[in-house]
């Protein structure tokens, strides 16, 4: 048993989503990304004297929407606070936020890992605006700033310490991305930003019902660096440990080409953001009705169509998985298993055929011509021996696709793909496949089993595919 495998890791997350809204969490300015720099900056934004920003509605219905699904609970009253520092991109000397009374306490994700599930338990749910951005890599000199960003709103998501790998925390990144989507308040592309976590990460021997001392990896915006960063700093503390040193709480930065961390500051030095309640900002007040209306506009939620999927549609949990990824392509199934209980038919045509077809041709589902119908039709044809699975994917799938309102049965015989069950056009066919490879044939009876698969092609194309 190697020492590593004495230790535990114990991890907990601070996950920031920045959210799809038009405009920023306190003034009018567009959150468009891409825009030139500083094209998006008003003097809210900058926090210039004289300015007063004002709640965007949609960030208090995004968070209480994100609380409704990961059943938190809602605060009918929350409060914004500063958090005072200095940096370049944060021209206001504050960061508005919410500290000691968020908008969501509580509630908890379910993740599985290597076939077991796993409770995350989510500490709170609070709102706040991005700062803007330090560019260093395009003047050589200089460190340029965009603030098109400052002021976008966010959400962060603070764990309680239940995680305990990389594999865990890429999990738990990918189904909270997921649900964001469901729900329709980030497109949670990491790539782009929209979505970001701080790993804060301690080691323990395992079985101790106490917590290591922690360090926390900021911003770390992939969640191939996230598990790099969390290996690295598991041995580091390791190491550390056991030649007898101590983990000192602190700041960390991970350095995606050495694949190293390296201290930003230590506790001792750790900021005093002086928190206090923002003057500017009312206390965010929730009414039962607000609430209450939030909720009956959720969507169906992932893990609830997943069980959907396994229980009623007897999926595999794999297929189920692959089947839920995406809200859009999810419901459509959905709506074809109202139809047709050829389940199974279904899932296959919507993994191994349509999705492909989808991302092949970068098309979004809404532009998809054929109908949960035409869908439950085209199966059918393959379930009741009518096309052959290999015909249908391969001919009558594109060909439905261009003539959408045909029904499928009648374009497969408009094609002439109905496979033929005819015994007496099946033996003509045989008959000629043998008396024109009398060479197979003799090797065949030699013992050359395996040439059936020649005959068999052979038979296939001679007969257009509907043998
Ligand atoms: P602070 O308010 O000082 O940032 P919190 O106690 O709120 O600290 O914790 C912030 C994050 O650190 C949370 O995600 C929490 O789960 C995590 N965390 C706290 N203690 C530990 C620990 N010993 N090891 C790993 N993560 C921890
Ligand atoms: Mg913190």
């Amino acid at each position: 048993m190697s020492v590593y495998d004495k230790y535990e890791t114990v991890i907990g997350l601070e996950i920031h989503i920045q959210l799809a809204t038009d405009s920023k969490a306190f003034c009018s300015d567009s959150t468009t990304f891409g825009a030139e720099p500083n094209t998006q900056v008003s003097t809210i934004s900058l926090g210039h004297p004289g300015t007063l920003p004002m709640l965007n509605k949609k960030q208090m219905e995004y968070a209480v929407k994100l609380g409704l699904a990961l059943g938190s609970e809602i605060n009918r009253e929350s409060r914004f606070d500063r958090k005072n520092y200095f940096y370049a991109d944060l021209p206001k000397g504050y960061q508005i936020t919410q500290d000691n009374l968020p908008i969501c306490i509580g509630g908890k994700i379910d993740l599985r890992v290597e076939n077991k599930i796993r409770t995350v338990r989510i500490h709170h749910i609070h709102m706040e605006e991005d700062a803007g951005k330090s560019i260093h890599d395009v003047d050589p000199k200089n460190t340029l700033i965009d603030l098109n960003r400052a002021g976008v709103p966010l959400l962060e998501i603070v764990t309680e310490p239940d995680l305990r790998s990389g594999e865990e925390v890429e999990e738990l990144m990918s189904n909270m991305r997921q649900l964001a989507r469901y729900l329709e308040i980030s497109d949670g592309n990491m790539e782009e930003g929209s979505m970001r976590c701080d790993c804060n990460i301690s080691v323990r021997l395992k079985g101790s019902s106490e917590y290591g001392e922690r360090c926390e990896v900021k911003n770390l915006n992939s969640m191939r660096f996230a598990k790099k960063a969390i290996l690295f700093e598991q041995k580091r503390q390791i190491d550390l440990i056991e030649s007898g040193g101590k983990v000192i709480q602190s700041t960390l930065n991970f350095d995606p080409v050495s694949g190293k961390t390296s201290v930003l500051r230590e506790k001792e030095n750790a900021h005093d953001y002086r928190y206090f309640p923002d003057p500017d900002l009312p206390p965010v007040v929730l009414s039962e009705e607000q609430i209450s209306k939030i909720k009956s506009e959720l969507p169906a939620l992932p893990h609830v169509l997943l069980t959907k999927f396994k229980d009623q549609y007897q999926l595999s949990h794999y297929d189920a998985k692959l089947l839920t990824e995406e809200k859009g392509l999810a419901l459509f199934f959905d709506q074809c298993c109202l139809q047709s209980d050829n389940y199974k038919g279904l899932a296959n045509l919507f993994i191994n055929k349509l999705n492909p077809f989808l991302n092949e041709e970068k098309m979004n589902l809404s532009d998809f011509p054929v109908t949960a119908e035409g869908l439950v039709a085209f199966v059918d044809l393959i379930k009741d021996g009518k096309v052959s699975s290999a015909i249908a994917y391969q001919r009558l799938f594109p060909a439905l696709i261009e003539s959408s309102e045909v029904e499928p049965m009648a374009l497969a015989e408009s094609l002439n793909l109905i496979q033929s069950a005819d015994e007496d056009f099946l033996s003509k066919i045989v008959d000629e496949v043998i008396a024109a490879n009398p060479d197979k044939v003799k090797a065949y009876q030699k013992g050359k089993k395996n040439l059936i698969g020649f005959f068999m092609g052979q038979v296939m194309r001679s007969s257009g595919g509907k043998a």
